[in-house]
């Protein structure tokens, strides 16, 4: 995964309705390897502050910020170099596409709420499907960046974590780390 930076520009986010998931959105990227994620719409401070607190305790450099529209932000990702994938049901399959797609440096990629815009289509440099079923942009994510890493996510170590999981085969254990603040 070294040399690999993904963003993660999540559009249409509505403060009454999508506190929820635009959160899993976020947890999903920084869990699955993405370094941050633009929330585009409506204010979403809220989901900000909980992805922060999550990363703190949590580790790792992910960082959630809010976008002034999914415009700006896909024309910010541009101009950092970044290659645009829109994940959506009508775009090509995923794995016709993901090894091209590796190839590049940065990713952008987009995920949608209730109605993406025409013109996110077009603006993107790829389309990219996850099945043409509809589905969660989560689900999405996820997939997407597990086939885009290979599943070497899986192993990613959390930098500066307070704590962290001791896998066990039943109960629970989390250990606290020698990281203090
Ligand atoms: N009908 C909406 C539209 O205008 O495209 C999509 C709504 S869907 C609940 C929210 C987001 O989930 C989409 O914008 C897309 O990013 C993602 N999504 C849902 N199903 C998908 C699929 N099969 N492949 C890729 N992305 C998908």
């Amino acid at each position: 995964m070294e040399g690999k930076d993904v963003e993660v520009i999540r559009i249409g986010h509505r403060s009454a309705r999508d506190v929820r998931i635009t959160t899993h959105v976020c947890l999903v990227a920084r869990a699955l390897g993405a370094g941050s994620a633009v929330i585009c719409g409506e204010a979403a401070n809220d989901v900000v502050e909980s992805v922060r607190k999550v990363a703190e305790k949590w580790g790792g450099e992910f960082t959630a910020r809010t976008g002034k529209t999914w415009k700006k932000a896909l024309q910010g990702a541009k101009n950092e170099g970044r290659t645009i994938v829109h994940l959506t049901m009508y775009g090509e399959p995923v794995d016709a596409k993901i090894e091209e797609i590796r190839r590049s440096g940065k990713l952008a990629v987009v995920v949608g709420a209730e109605q993406v815009p025409g013109e996110v289509y077009g603006l993107a440099d790829y389309n990219v499907s996850v099945t043409g079923q509809p589905h969660s942009e989560v689900a999405a994510l996820a997939l997407f960046l597990d086939r885009y890493f290979e599943g070497r996510e899986m192993g990613t170590a959390f930098k500066n974590a307070r704590v962290r999981v001791v896998p066990m085969a039943r109960g629970k254990r989390v250990e606290e780390t020698n990281i203090k603040g």
